[in-house]
């Protein structure tokens, strides 16, 4: 509990009443559900999923910083890995940036101890990574892999009998991607797009970076009959660690 004085427990009080309040008049149930957990002490994802929903950001830190729920736990909505994953998810579908700002840091903040400056988790990332990948928004000019980008998913439902309650058939990740510091659309970019690019400087195979380990071109020859000799036909890129060959992009990228 040693950060628990951070928080400002009447205005925490105080938010939990709000949210109750939202929850009572949206549906009795949920927020019977809602006050037991809180009674119980209990916070877990879908405590903080309200919390986020409604913009109440202590109710997070407040849960997160007296450990009483592990992010990075399985999230009961199986389309994400973890519940962060999950309240980022909903933090960026309500423009919450400052509580998506505080979910992305939290690994750090525990990691290196320290206090959660924002700004200082950005820098120790920045320095332990040797490449960072780049794609300047064009709107607010910031580099869209330091401030976040957004992509969506169409997630098709339907009515399943015997759970009684409609349930998630098909979940795909659509083509769009958005800044998410400014929210324009960045329309010459995708997801795959924007993954190739994190890893264009490793190999696909062994993932070592290709900068480091080095390459090895090879040029195939084929036999000319009218020269009566061989001819160069075509050159090929591999990682000179496991000899894999690199994709059309990483030619690209590295000019070959
Ligand atoms: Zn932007
Ligand atoms: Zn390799």
């Amino acid at each position: 509990m040693k950060t628990s004085s951070i928080v400002n427990l009447d205005k925490l009080n105080e938010d939990i009443e709000s949210i109750k309040k939202i929850l009572y008049l949206d549906s009795p149930d949920l927020w019977i559900d809602f006050s037991d957990k809180i009674e119980s002490n209990n916070f877990d994802e879908m405590v903080l999923f309200f919390a986020i929903k409604h913009n109440y950001p202590l109710i997070i830190k407040y849960a997160v910083e007296n450990n009483l729920i592990d992010l990075d736990s399985p999230s009961r909505n199986k389309t994400f890995s973890s519940i962060r994953e999950h309240l980022i998810n909903i933090a960026n579908k309500n423009n919450n940036s400052e509580i998506r700002n505080y979910l992305l840091g939290i690994s750090d903040q525990i990691e290196t101890d320290s206090v959660s400056e924002k700004c200082s988790i950005s820098k120790t990332k920045e320095e332990s990574n040797s490449y960072t990948p780049e794609f300047i928004c064009p709107n607010c000019n910031s580099n869209i892999f330091s401030t976040g980008y957004t992509i969506s998913k169409e997630i098709i439902y339907k009515f399943s009998k015997e759970s009684n309650k409609a349930i998630p058939m098909s979940n795909k990740i659509l083509d769009s991607v958005s800044c998410s510091n400014c929210g324009t659309n960045l329309k010459e970019v995708s997801p795959s797009s924007l993954e190739s690019l994190c890893t264009v400087q490793n190999c696909t195979s062994c993932n070592l970076d290709l900068t480091t380990t080095g390459i090895i071109d090879k040029v195939k020859m084929v036999y000319d009959k009218e020269s009566n000799s061989f001819i160069n036909s075509n050159t090929s890129y591999h990682c000179s660690n496991c000899n894999k060959e690199l994709s059309t992009y990483q030619i690209e990228y590295f000019n070959l």
